[in-house]
């Protein structure tokens, strides 16, 4: 099957004129009351610091920064009278200025197929999405970096949620604790060391833009591949972005991880309307910063997210432009099954266009998977994510009254 199906996008005719960023709300965030200091997220340089402010001696600060951060990363303690290598009188004290705070889980859904899917309230009372993929050889964690997102690709449901904060890195780092919480997985004291991760992999493929949020995210990540607690390796952490140019070679610098970029589109003309922040930068742009990231960040091949729009971007020509536009790049090519949510603008494209769009490009010699859609039955999938009960359950007056309290 060679033709191209017809166009079903009623709307493509307003789209073009969209926004590269949406008329949003942002939200300040509320700080929260008592005045502790939450130490979930701090680097381990902003962890000494706080414990030298609130009266550590400094000769001391060194041993206790890695006292304290074993205890909630690698033991998952979550009261300091659980740190029992610390003087009585030291674990008041800490009690007096600091608590280690997770996001509260409003809702936990499990899929028919194993996928988790966390709706979780952070502070000023706004929610954002957690989602655990359970697979065969390792266990994935998509994590959001922004309540909604202030870009507006067309396809995607998180664009369309008007309210928008970045999340704090302690946020970030939070929804990670809270995936091993549920899934029970930190080291019994005593007990033999148990090697299998069931987060084995995150992901910042959730809500948000990272790449928008980026001092919190890379904070974030810090905390998350530091050895001595959660302890996952670079290579394990993938960061998808819609291809906030300026921000690519700092990724690679600072982090490090592996990069995702969702290209979805093989002409300036497509993606525009499809990933309108590529009128800001556009694809021979991208791809320019792209040809650098690998030997910035010593890691292997980027991953190009490509979602199967149903007569929008499916053809083989957009194949065969595909695999020319990126070529010397070491890529591999994820096709995702577009994931229809209520009132979507577009239609997935058929199974047999998929696989021969995926043909064409792994015949030229990149992997091609097709993204298996998960946890489609409870709205987990990818694009999926919007905190619908947020919405449903407040005004904006509301939510901005809150704020401001
Ligand atoms: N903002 C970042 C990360 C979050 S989106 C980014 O855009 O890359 C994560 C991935 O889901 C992106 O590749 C995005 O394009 C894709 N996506 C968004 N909506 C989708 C939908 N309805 N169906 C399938 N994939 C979608
Ligand atoms: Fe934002 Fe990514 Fe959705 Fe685009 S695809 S609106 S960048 S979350």
């Amino acid at each position: 099957m060679t033709e191209q199906s017809p166009p079903t996008v009623a709307a493509a005719a307003p789209i073009t004129q969209a926004p590269i960023t949406q008329d949003v709300l942002t939200i300040p965030r509320k700080l929260p009351e008592g005045g502790k200091v939450n130490l979930v997220g701090l680097t381990r340089e902003q962890l000494r610091a706080a414990l030298v402010e609130a009266g550590t001696p400094e000769w001391q600060a060194k041993m206790r920064e890695g006292q304290v951060w074993q205890w909630i990363y690698h033991w998952g303690v979550r009261d300091f009278a659980g740190m029992t290598n610390l003087a009585k009188d030291y674990r008041a004290l800490l009690d007096t200025h600091f608590e280690i705070a997770l996001p509260e889980v409003v809702t936990r859904q499990v899929s028919a197929d194993g996928t988790r899917k966390y709706l979780l309230r952070i502070a000023g009372g706004h929610e954002v999405e957690a989602v655990y993929i359970p697979e065969e050889t390792r266990g994935t964690l998509c994590i959001s970096s922004q309540v909604g997102c202030t870009l507006t690709c067309s396809f995607c449901h998180t664009g369309t949620q008007k309210l928008v904060r970045n999340l704090t890195a302690g946020e970030i780092v939070g929804q990670v604790l809270v995936a091993r919480d549920d899934l029970g997985e930190w080291p019994e004291p005593g007990a033999p060391k148990d090697e299998t991760r069931l987060v084995s992999n995150v992901v910042l493929m959730g809500m948000g833009e990272p790449l928008y949020n980026f001092e919190n995210v890379r904070d974030a990540m810090k905390v998350v591949m530091d050895g001595e607690g959660l302890s996952l390796s670079r290579r394990r952490i993938t960061l998808s972005t819609s291809g906030i140019v300026p921000e690519i070679a700092r990724t690679a610098e600072e982090i490090g991880c592996l990069l995702a970029v969702s290209f979805h589109a093989t002409t300036d003309e497509v993606r525009d309307r499809l990933v309108p922040v590529n009128k800001k930068w556009n694809i021979q742009t991208l791809l320019g910063a792209l040809r650098e990231y690998p030997k910035l960040s010593n890691s292997e091949r980027i991953t190009f997210e490509y979602v199967m729009l149903k007569g929008v971007n499916d053809s083989d020509e957009d194949a065969k432009r595909l695999v020319k536009l990126i070529r010397g790049i070491p890529a591999k090519i994820n096709l995702i099954p577009f994931n229809e949510w209520p009132g979507a603008p577009y239609e997935r494209s058929d199974w047999e266009r998929i696989e021969a769009f995926a043909d064409i490009v792994y015949k030229a010699g990149y992997a091609s998977p097709i993204r298996t859609p998960r946890g489609e039955d409870i709205m987990a999938a990818c694009g999926q994510l919007k905190s619908a009960t947020e919405r449903a359950r407040k005004s904006k007056r509301e939510i901005e009254a809150e704020t401001r309290a």
